[in-house]
């Protein structure tokens, strides 16, 4: 599939660190799919402005792609408001940053995992959102593209912190749509299934072995295979919203149903 941009999408704008290219903020650039974005909307011609806490893997991307590497929590109001003065103009902005904490049932939740999800996924996207907005409607044609998970879609047995958080992140993207009808700024949530980054690792606290197993037997998506869709959807002409787009590994037909060969 081309991403070429169409004409009528680029307008030239004038910003010290990325001269007269369209400006994408991607945050969770650090690693898995938020590099990859990083990379393919910088291929794609965006001067990318990469926020993560990992700052110094941050810079060695930004070398590679000629991006800004800004140090971001998306938990911390006070390293949003710092993140976003630093952000001229933005005509795309990626919430990526985010992930999931541990897995228990309801009856035996871990309030810190839960909040550490919700911060993370559902209130960074609140702020990164809210604060960039003007600057997404002042460039003329903005676009918010959520990373969201088909975990906003289903729900999984012990999985319930990190669905309802993204529940609430994806409830969150889908009422700006109609919010800001009317605006020049577009709306897509990127719903992927099983990708292998550093996702599981996380989840299970740095448990290599654990991490691994998740993908098994199978063939999960790749970063640059979700990359690959952010930034198609990114360069549509102004007018075409892709709304919504799911995709998972061949290998998986839902949140809890895969073919594993071995
Ligand atoms: P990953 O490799 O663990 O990347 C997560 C990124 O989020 C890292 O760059 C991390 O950077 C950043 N992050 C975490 N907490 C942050 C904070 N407080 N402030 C700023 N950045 C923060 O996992 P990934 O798979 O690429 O995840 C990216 C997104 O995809 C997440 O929203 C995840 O929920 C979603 N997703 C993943 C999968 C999957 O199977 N992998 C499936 C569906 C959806 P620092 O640690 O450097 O801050």
């Amino acid at each position: 599939m081309s991403t070429t941009p169409d004409s009528t999408t680029t307008s030239t704008t004038r910003n010290p660190a990325g001269g007269n290219r369209r400006q994408a903020v991607v945050t969770g650039a650090s690693s898995g799919i938020g590099a990859a974005t990083a990379r393919k909307l910088a291929a794609e011609g965006f001067h990318v402005v990469m926020g993560a806490r990992r700052v110094e893997r941050l810079e060695r991307l930004a070398e590679e792609i000629g991006g800004t590497a800004l140090e971001l929590d998306v938990t911390v109001p006070e390293s949003v408001e710092a993140f976003v003065a630093r952000v001229p103009e933005c005509h795309v902005l990626v919430n990526n940053a985010g992930g999931a904490k541990g897995t228990s049932s309801v009856a035996n939740a871990d309030e810190d995992e839960w909040r550490w999800m919700w911060e993370t996924n559902v209130l960074g996207t609140l702020r990164l959102t809210r604060a960039l907005l003007p600057k997404l409607i002042e460039s003329g044609d903005g676009h918010v593209l959520t990373v969201t998970s088909v975990a906003a879609l289903e729900t999984y047995d012990n999985g319930s912190g990190y669905t309802s958080a993204k529940h609430a992140q994806a409830t969150l993207h889908r009422t700006l749509r109609g919010e800001h009808l009317g605006d020049p700024v577009r709306f897509t949530e990127i719903a992927p299934g099983m990708v292998e980054t550093e996702f599981s690792e996380v989840r299970f606290g740095g448990d290599t072995e654990r991490a691994a197993a998740v993908y098994s037997g199978l063939t999960p998506l790749s970063a640059d295979d979700v990359a690959d869709v952010i930034a198609f959807a990114a360069t549509r002409p102004a007018h075409v919203n892709l709304d919504q787009i799911v995709l998972k590994p061949r290998d998986q037909a839902s949140a809890t149903r895969a073919n594993r060969r071995s």
